[in-house]
């Protein structure tokens, strides 16, 4: 296995579900960790780790309005089991300069989803 750190990706706006799926597997080797807080009833969510595109640290937090507003669905999966299931989708925010990276922009353009199971 190669595990030297990469050169800097190009900044790239994507969403390619094999962003997803890798973000999946970090998350199973806690290589992005989430953290739920519950103050008052309100929700929020920090997502912390690699980001599965540029491996680099990115920290995204998700407050009740975000949740509810626009990032999320609600509801089972289909054929799955009946839980709720919260999905976010993160974007990376790493903050690391990236080719081609429109001003203002602080990751490498990848959005993944996360699926929060709550349960
Ligand atoms: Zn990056
Ligand atoms: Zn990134």
């Amino acid at each position: 296995m190669v595990d030297a750190p990469a050169p800097a990706v190009e900044y790239l706006e994507t969403a390619d579900f094999e962003w997803t799926e890798r973000a999946f597997a970090l998350l199973e080797r806690n290589a992005i960790v989430i953290t739920p807080h519950f103050v008052d009833g309100i929700i929020s969510i920090v997502i912390s780790g690699s980001c599965p595109r540029c491996s680099h640290e990115t920290v995204e937090r998700f407050v009740d309005t975000v949740i509810t507003g626009v990032d999320v669905k609600r509801g089972p999966a289909d054929g799955g089991d009946p839980g709720d299931v919260l999905e976010v989708d993160v974007t990376c925010r790493c903050g690391v300069p990236h080719d081609h990276a429109p001003e203002n922009v602080a990751g490498c353009g990848v959005s993944f989803r996360i699926a929060l199971e709550d349960s």
